[in-house]
């Protein structure tokens, strides 16, 4: 265990600050007592890969940094004849994974050869090129729970889909976890024909992406049946950069945010993300969502409380922004979904199904960035309310808060009338 170890280096945007504590285990044992360490002195931890697709913040991590790395990163390629069952420990690279498969004649692993970070980082962000996806490959992951606990979970319980995987859910539902060990299956392939591949992925990628400059690849996700890079490329921010600032969208690549001279801070690529997120909304009514896990405090000190409530039982008085969830459907009156509250998968399904609660949590989300950018240093305290406190309000509560941490917010949930009697009247 280290203190004080900067993070800069290990980050391929080349900017953030210092981890309060540090450490690279080589083991599960190793890891476990890590975890534990954080547990006994209350520390947030945080799991960094090859740091490919994290913006940390100039303030640094005031808790415990995890680094699964070279020390976790074994592979072992059990040939079958015309598949492999393939074992590797979570901080092999993803290119040398993918390679080590290539080379032994097997595919499915070249849309990964170009792809930076680690196989724990590329399963918890499904990472994926070129019509290729990890999700393809992965049959199972080995990982550490918040209890200490070692969980293995395969197939559909993954839940992989576009840059995102069971792994990200519980992130963003603020939980502790450790990938440590990935399962994937691979047919062979004619070597030459992989090779070929590889290479075409290769040149693609080396004439269309800014590989000579600091940048986590793709600041943002593509919205739906839309490009991240067009739009941008369309806002014409192609090249832009905010005065006095070293980072810059891509004049390459306009889904690149690049840190030019690794000089910008993390301050101003996050401004940066942010200021491009702001200008395609405004052009286009598109919202750009950061792609880029955000991580620590990009704020100027304010956190934010979220409280679900039920009106029937009184507003909170000291809420600085109430927010009403009861336009959405109410899954109380689904018979089988009563007994179950916001927190509960039949319920979270039920609401997710419907585009309107999606767009009522971007619109809460919008309203928590503007009113709170207004109270400096302090608690922005928000209160979601539904009828009876029980199911909308609290999966709204719950999703904006995942959604407020992607943006790098710290955030505290808490439900205050779940346990009250969930009754429409
Ligand atoms: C030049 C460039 C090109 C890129 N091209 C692509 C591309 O084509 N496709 C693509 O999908 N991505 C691309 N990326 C983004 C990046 O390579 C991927 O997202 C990659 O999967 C990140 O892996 P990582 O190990 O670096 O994760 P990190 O950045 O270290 O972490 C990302 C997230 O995963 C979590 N995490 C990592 N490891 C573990 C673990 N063992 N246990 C628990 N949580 C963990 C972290 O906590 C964090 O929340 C590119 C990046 C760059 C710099």
């Amino acid at each position: 265990m280290r203190e004080d170890v900067l993070l800069k280096p290990l980050t391929t945007f080349r900017c953030g600050g210092t981890a309060k504590y540090f450490d690279e285990p080589a083991s599960e044992e190793e890891i476990i007592s890590d975890l534990r360490f954080a547990r006994e002195r209350g520390l947030p931890v945080f799991i960094l890969g090859g740091g490919a697709n994290c913006l940390i913040s100039d303030k640094g991590f005031d808790g415990l940094v995890i680094k699964i790395g070279k020390a976790l990163s074994y592979i072992d390629i059990d040939d079958k004849g015309d598949t492999a069952v393939v074992k590797a420990g979570a901080g092999i690279l993803l290119m040398s994974f993918a390679m080590k498969i290539a080379d032994a004649g097997f595919e499915g692993t070249e849309f990964a050869c170009g792809i930076p970070g680690t196989l724990g980082g590329g399963v918890f962000m499904n990472a994926g090129a070129y019509g290729g996806e990890i999700k393809d490959i992965v049959r199972k992951v080995r990982f550490i729970d918040e209890n200490l606990d070692i969980q293995e979970i395969s197939g559909e319980e993954l839940q992989f889909d576009y840059r995102t995987s069971v792994f990200a859910e519980m992130a963003r539902a603020d939980k502790i976890f450790v990938i440590t060990e990935i399962t994937a299956e691979v047919r062979r392939g004619n070597k030459e024909e992989i090779k070929s591949r590889i290479s075409e992925y290769r040149e693609r990628r080396m004439s269309s992406q800014p590989l000579d400059v600091p940048s986590a690849g793709s600041a943002f996700k593509r919205p739906e049946g839309l490009f991240a890079g067009k739009l941008i490329d369309e806002a014409g921010l192609r090249g832009y950069s905010r005065e006095g600032s070293k980072a810059q969208v891509s004049p390459k690549h306009c889904g690149f945010i690049v840190n030019n001279g690794g000089e910008a801070s993390a301050k101003e690529v996050y401004e940066l993300i942010m200021d491009v997120s702001n200008k395609v909304h405004d052009k286009f009514g598109v919202r750009l969502d950061p792609e880029v896990r955000i991580i620590g405090d990009f704020g100027d000190g304010t956190r934010v409380e979220i409280s679900s409530f039920g009106f029937k039982y009184g507003m909170p008085e000291d809420a600085d922004l109430i927010l009403d969830a009861r336009s959405l459907k109410n899954p109380y009156w689904e018979p089988e979904l009563r007994e179950y509250s916001g927190l509960d998968k039949p319920v979270k399904k039920y609401l997710s199904g419907f585009p309107e609660t999606g767009r009522l949590i971007t619109g809460f989300r919008g309203a928590v960035l503007l009113a709170s950018a207004q109270k400096h240093n302090g608690v922005f305290k928000v209160a979601v309310g539904c009828t009876g406190g029980h199911h909308r309000s609290v999966y709204c509560a719950e999703s904006l808060a995942g959604k407020l941490r992607d943006l790098g917010y710290i955030v505290n949930v808490t439900h205050r009338d779940i346990d009250k009697d969930a009754c429409d009247e």
